[in-house]
């Protein structure tokens, strides 16, 4: 195993030149190193406004894949309304910020040393370090639902570089009109809590147009989800008869797939055959923070609610998808909404300041349902002695009523949701 020096670092990560172009990356009074690990919402967010807002650190990224395929607007994609390259985004951006980004997976962390070791064989030291690796599908913990399995019935509900999108997207596509589209849908807590919903809703739409004959059924978990009487007022208005949610008392959980056969089946025996099978499984907080020693039981991270700083590692923020967040839903905005919060904790810590605070969270939660028809839940969050906290009298979901009355409301709403993943997309990545 090598240490590299920071100047070999540089050379190695292949960003020697980019202090020319971004003279703040290798600054003589550097105030620290701070790393990230994981270049998505969480992570590129925090990369881009530590070298916004703390000039005088030194900011690495470590990230295995070239560009970030975003979970959101995917579901946009299976309804043939964005493209692949649409939802792509590269960290040139974050390069011309002098952000240095290393393509490689963190394999390990040693907390006592403060380093990251590389499965490219390097180590790369840190003061800080910021990680937001996102999360981990618990495999197996449906019945013959494993890594083979999903790609005969995908899940798609990780990045990658977009293939499981892509399949579901071909396995509609390929769907005989009449056919049957399964979802089976993960307990809380979970990645996004609308998203399966405005998945369906996304799906219905594209079967309305080219398959109307088409059916869907959606096994859940859960007896509620979020922004539940909006998404049902929503289908039976928009897909009248195509869509039969089944709720966890209703038999709606499934504990077991055959991939082959493409049946699910759930906990009282009864067994659903599908044409098209999305199953989005239960999660937990991705690989490399298990092994770091940093979950709980849960499965997720617990961190101080005030500076996200591990309650079991010190000098390591955990924010995004893998800490407990508790009340907080796990979404792209509120992973970008607590990385500046951490990284603000952490540049305050290296330059010897008490955090800044009070500390407040936001969140909106869009979803496209139809076409010029959007929704939005929102929430504001604060830390308490204990975790988290919704703060009382504030957020909401958008009014209900017949299309007819909400028609204008709708439509705005898609709009801003695009406008939304408009910015942030540019407050994480460019
Ligand atoms: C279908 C769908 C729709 C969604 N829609 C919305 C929406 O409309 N609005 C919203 O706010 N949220 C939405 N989300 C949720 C959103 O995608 C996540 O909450 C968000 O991506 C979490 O950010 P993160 O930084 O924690 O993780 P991610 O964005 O997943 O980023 C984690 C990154 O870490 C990298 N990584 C992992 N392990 C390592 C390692 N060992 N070494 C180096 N890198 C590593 C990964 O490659 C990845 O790039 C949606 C999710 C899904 C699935």
């Amino acid at each position: 195993m090598t240490r590299l020096s920071r100047r070999a670092f540089a050379l190695a990560a292949g960003t020697a030149g980019l202090s020319l172009a971004a003279p703040g990356v290798l600054h003589a009074q550097s105030t620290g190193r701070l790393v990230v690990i994981g270049g998505g919402f969480g992570g590129a967010s925090a990369a881009r406004y530590a070298r916004i807002a703390f000039p005088r650190l030194d900011v690495t990224l470590i990230e295995p894949k070239a560009t970030f395929v975003t979970c959101p607007y995917g579901n946009l994609l299976l309804a043939g309304e964005r493209t692949l390259p649409q939802i792509t985004h590269s960290y040139d951006g974050l390069k011309a910020r002098g952000v240095r980004v290393v393509q490689d997976w963190a394999d390990g962390i040693d907390a006592t040393a403060k380093t990251v070791r590389l499965r490219g064989g390097q180590t790369v030291p840190y003061d800080k370090l910021i990680l937001s690796p996102g999360i981990a599908i618990r495999w197996n913990a449906i019945e013959g639902y494993n890594e083979a399995a999903a790609e005969a019935l995908p899940h798609a509900w990780v990045p990658g570089a977009g293939e499981q999108t892509t399949l579901l997207r071909r396995q509609l596509e390929a769907l005989p009109d009449g056919g049957v589209v399964g979802f089976a849908i993960p307990p809380n807590p979970f990645r996004c809590p609308p998203g399966p919903y405005e998945r369906i809703s996304m799906v219905a739409s594209y079967l309305k147009k080219h398959k109307p004959r088409a059916k869907i059924i959606a096994l859940d978990a859960k007896d509620a989800f979020s922004k539940q009487g909006l998404f049902q007022d929503a289908w039976n208005e928009l897909y009248p008869g195509m869509i039969e949610w089944v709720p966890l008392n209703k038999d709606g959980r499934v504990t077991k797939v055959d991939a082959r056969e493409k049946v699910f089946e759930t906990e009282l025996g009864t067994r659903h055959k599908v044409d098209v099978g999305n199953v989005i499984p239960p999660q937990s907080a991705a690989k490399i923070a298990i092994d770091a020693g940093l979950t709980n039981e849960t499965g997720w991270v617990p961190v101080n609610p005030l500076t996200f700083e591990s309650v079991r590692a010190r000098d390591i923020h955990v924010f995004g998808d893998a800490n407990i967040g508790q009340v907080m839903p796990k979404s792209g905005y509120i992973a970008n909404s607590t990385s500046k919060v951490a990284v603000a904790a952490a540049a305050a810590a290296l330059e010897g300041r008490p955090a800044p605070g009070p500390t407040v969270y936001f969140n909106t939660c869009y979803s496209h349902v139809g076409d010029e028809y959007g929704i939005s839940v929102v929430g504001v969050f604060r830390p308490t002695e204990t975790g988290f906290a919704e703060t009382p009298n504030s957020g909401g979901v958008s009014p209900r009523g017949p299309l007819a009355q909400q028609r204008e409301q709708r439509r705005l709403e898609a709009l801003y949701a695009d406008a939304w993943y408009a910015s942030i997309t540019k407050d994480a990545f460019s």
